[in-house]
């Protein structure tokens, strides 16, 4: 099975445009109460990293642990919503650090298509294509715009690559 881009990303677009989240950066807390899970954030740095925890096999409490690298925790979090809102089965909530290491690597043969797909739509939900397009005079400024977005440098790259794949070659004059 081929992970399906188009439709983990306008799952993510759906996601955006329903629950009114218009600016940067997203405010996955708003997504977490309307899903009716419970957010709790934590400031332990020997916690667990962000997680969405299952409670009789149902998302129940979303974690992010501010002690740990806040854009991380923040695409983690994205991600695991991936898996939610494209209703993947068998979803391992704590991902193993095997996936976790390889998602790095945002699109590669050697994951199930499953978590590529949950990437891609944390990609999308988290630098909307439409909100990074506000910031093409940004682009060259790395640094800034992943804290635009409260993501990694290497997240915001990703999504800058893939910017330039699918706007053609509309280029910005700095
Ligand atoms: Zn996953």
């Amino acid at each position: 099975m081929e992970p399906n881009y188009a439709f983990a990303r306008s799952m993510a677009k759906k996601v955006l445009k329903d629950y009114r989240l218009s600016e940067v950066p997203t405010d996955l807390s708003v997504i977490f109460k309307n899903l009716g899970l419970k957010y709790i954030e934590l400031n332990d740095a020997d916690d667990i990293d962000g997680a969405i925890i299952e409670i009789k096999g149902k998302p129940a409490i979303a974690v992010l642990n501010k002690a740990k690298p806040i854009q991380r925790q923040r695409f983690t979090l994205a991600h695991e919503l991936g898996h939610i809102f494209l209703k993947h089965t068998r979803r391992d909530v704590y991902d193993s650090d095997e996936i976790r290491e390889n998602s790095n690597n945002l699109i590669s043969k050697t994951k199930p298509p499953q978590e590529t797909e949950a990437d891609i739509f944390a990609s999308e939900l988290l630098i909307p294509y439409e909100q990074l397009k506000k910031y093409t005079a940004d682009i060259n400024n790395i640094d800034k715009l992943a804290n635009t977005f409260m993501v990694s440098k290497q997240a915001i790259t990703i999504a800058i690559m893939n910017f330039w794949k699918h706007d053609g070659k509309k280029k910005t004059k700095s």
